[in-house]
């Protein structure tokens, strides 16, 4: 109740505190919505859905952990955000729209006609509402194949999107699907920068061997360049991010050389990057990035997908989760971010509770408020640092984050293995430096008499 009041009682006592610098904005962060259109059909029939592969018997009425996400699931997670925050500042989008299905199931026309129909959903929700899209490495076919240069599928999307994009994001996006805004309101200081990280992915084979993909890389570096000439602050966003799968020990996305080069453009431009959203694995998730002197300069924030598929990659244990979606309190001057609630579908509970009445939607809990969870003042680097040493150092904390970071599916404790390797991936975005850490972390796990040293180690370094 109290958190209900608070911004009523703010608009109150200050009628234009919308419009003054500085004053608290909200924005809608969702992402891998992965749509399975065959989903429906088959489970009326009682076959299992295209995207599990063979493995899952008859699904629920809103979705299944071993599909991806049926449109009655899609549908009601777009009503809970239009119930929680129907006019946020604006909407981050992150990618994967597409099932996980193979590539002979799908093709340029399917693939278009999915982003399609998910692009009209969201702008149905939020009309009028300014929206940062990023492509997913699904939302293009053949999956992952993202060229360096002008193509089809990017010419078709900035068409989908052109209401969202500026003039001169267009050229941009047909060119290579990133590109760079100012945020709305004539005051604003800060720029969004919506990244094509799909370039880096080491499954991407057109990428394969180039340099600067798209000159992304040289483009992101003057971009952030004129923001801090500009005095402006900056958002990046994007869908495959850098660093490792938290999931499955050593498991990166980039490749080697587009990973560092990544990560020195943080290094050097930290001081005008408030913060950087992105999705990709499903979970929730956070990056931690350092100096070299080891002070935290930034964070990332992976926010936990709609669709609830179990992965299927080998070693992952169990990797479904229930489906979630993100409200970022931001403060509108400097960017900065002040408190994050996550809100989820406890897909279990409301298969159970399914009826035959078609518009009774199940509901949308909050799962957790970030400054609560953690008590930390806001979602700084510098606040991220203290809620990585505290799940680093206290079990309890660390089976908290553990338990969000699926949206509350894997319940069971967060042992040993897991901890380290949910600890390396926070920490450490760097290819040798994680090395170095699970090597440190086995190490202490030999040396070890109890249970409880290796976290501490960890946290230590
Ligand atoms: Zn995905
Ligand atoms: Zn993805």
């Amino acid at each position: 109740m109290r958190r209900l009041c608070r911004p009523l009682a703010l608009l109150l006592l200050f009628p234009l505190a919308a419009a003054l610098p500085g004053a608290r904005g909200r924005f809608w962060h969702v992402t891998d919505l992965h749509w399975d259109p065959g989903y429906e059909a088959a489970a009326a029939a009682a076959r299992p859905c295209p995207s599990s592969g063979g493995r899952a018997g008859p699904a629920g009425r809103w979705g299944s952990y071993e599909c991806d996400a049926p449109r009655a699931l899609l549908r009601s997670a777009a009503r809970a955000m239009r119930d929680r925050l129907p006019s946020p500042d604006f909407v981050l989008w992150t990618g994967d729209d597409t099932p996980h299905v193979p590539n002979e199931q799908l093709g340029e026309e399917k693939v278009l006609h999915i982003i399609a129909n998910l692009t009209s959903l969201i702008k149905e929700t939020f009309p009028g509402t300014k929206v940062y899209a990023a492509m997913g490495n699904h939302d293009f076919h053949p999956k992952n194949q993202f060229p360096g240069k002008e193509h089809r599928i990017y010419n078709q999307t900035a068409e989908l999107w052109q209401p969202w994009l500026s003039d001169a994001s267009l050229p941009l996006f047909r060119a290579g699907a990133f590109y760079s805004e100012k945020l709305p309101g004539p005051e604003s200081r800060g720029r969004m920068v919506v990244l094509n990280t799909n370039l880096y992915y080491d499954q991407n084979d057109e990428t394969a061997g180039e340099e600067d993909p798209a000159g992304q890389f040289q483009w992101l570096e003057e971009t952030l360049t004129n923001a801090s000439r500009a005095d402006e602050m900056v958002y990046i966003v994007g869908h495959i991010p850098p660093g490792f799968f938290e999931k499955k020990r050593g498991k990166p996305w980039f490749r080697r050389g587009f990973n560092e080069r990544y990560l020195g453009i943080v290094q050097r431009h930290h001081r005008v990057i408030a913060a950087q959203f992105f999705g990709h694995h499903h979970t929730d998730s956070f990056r931690m990035f350092y100096s070299d002197t080891g002070s935290p300069i930034s964070v990332m924030f992976l926010a936990p997908g709609v669709t609830p598929w179990k992965t299927t990659l080998p070693g992952v244990n169990n990797g479904a989760n229930n489906p979630g979606i993100r409200v970022i309190d931001y403060d509108r001057d400097t960017l900065q971010v002040l408190d994050m609630v996550t809100y989820y579908l406890n897909l279990t509970r409301a298969n159970m509770m399914a009826s035959g009445q078609e518009e009774e939607f199940p509901v949308w809990e909050e799962e957790y408020r970030l400054t609560e969870a953690f008590q930390v003042p806001d979602g700084s680097a510098r606040s991220m640092q203290a809620v990585l040493e505290r799940i680093s150092g206290d079990l309890h904390s660390l089976q908290r984050y553990y338990e969000f970071n699926s949206a509350r599916y894997d319940l069971a404790p967060c042992r040993q293995e897991c901890r380290v390797d949910h600890l390396c991936a926070i920490r450490e975005v760097d290819f040798t430096k994680t090395s170095e850490s699970l090597a440190s972390a086995v190490m202490a796990k030999s040396k070890r008499k109890g249970g409880e040293h290796e976290i501490t180690l960890l946290a230590n370094q």
